[in-house]
């Protein structure tokens, strides 16, 4: 086969090999957001339970404080009936006093249902907290997994870097930039095989000329529909022969 075909041949699998990692990146790039999304769910989690719990401790302590004064108006109430001369100002007294206890009720009821929400979001706050500690332990795990395979990734690229740079400067620049132009829209099938007289980048059919030409050989064939770098694929060359 022609030297510089040969050269192209291998520099385009090196050249897909190396783009062959990008999507191992993503993937693995992909794995840690998810992590780290579900471990910044549960955090927003956390921070709506404790408002929550938040908020329901200022409610209990705002009907405790009603309570005092409450109370403190029914103290009030006792001493003030004990002086009072007419009915009408006593009935006053009494109705008052209804009110308050009905009022210091309420706040004994809210103060209770409020305890109630507490224990419900405290036990939540456990569960979720727990959830947490799981998730950052996963997250931190998956990114020791994560940054150990995008080095070794890393590495392996560096290495094939390596091999391309001392073969394109092996090869023929006229040819290594009429490949590399071709590699522009083609990206990895910039050089493709024939199969049953057929490109394989474009699946047209070779005309019997075109084709005589690639199993020659003698040259740089192009594919006279889509103009990718053509060579014969060794199977073919073996049943040709
Ligand atoms: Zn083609």
């Amino acid at each position: 086969m022609n030297k510089h075909l040969n050269e192209l041949i291998e520099l385009s699998k090196l050249d897909k090999s190396i783009d062959d990692f990008t999507p191992l990146i993503v993937a693995s790039q992909k794995k840690l957001a998810r992590r780290t999304e579900k471990r910044d769910d549960i955090a927003q989690k956390i921070s709506g339970l404790n408002a929550e719990i938040e908020d329901a401790n200022m409610k209990i302590g705002s009907f405790e404080e009603q309570i005092k004064v409450l109370s403190e108006q029914l103290t009030l109430g006792v001493a003030k009936e004990k002086a009072v001369g007419t009915e009408r100002e006593m009935k006053a007294l009494q109705m008052e006093a209804e009110l308050a206890k009905e009022k210091l009720k309420f706040a004994n009821e809210e103060i209770e249902r409020h305890h109630k929400i507490l224990d419900v979001k405290a036990s939540e706050l456990e569960e979720v907290n727990g959830e947490f500690v799981k998730a950052s332990q996963e997250l931190d795990k998956v990114s020791i997994e994560v940054s150990k395979k995008l080095s070794s990734i890393d590495e392996d690229k560096i290495k094939l870097f390596g091999k391309r740079e001392t073969k394109t400067i092996a090869i023929d620049q006229k040819i290594l930039s009429f490949y590399e132009k071709i590699r522009v829209w083609a990206r990895n099938t910039a050089v493709v095989a024939v199969k049953k007289q057929a490109c394989c980048g474009c699946f047209m059919k070779l005309n019997d000329s075109a084709y005589a030409e690639v199993i020659k050989s003698d040259e740089i064939t192009t594919c006279h529909h889509c103009g990718r770098i053509l060579y014969l694929e060794p199977q073919s060359i073996q049943s040709q022969a």
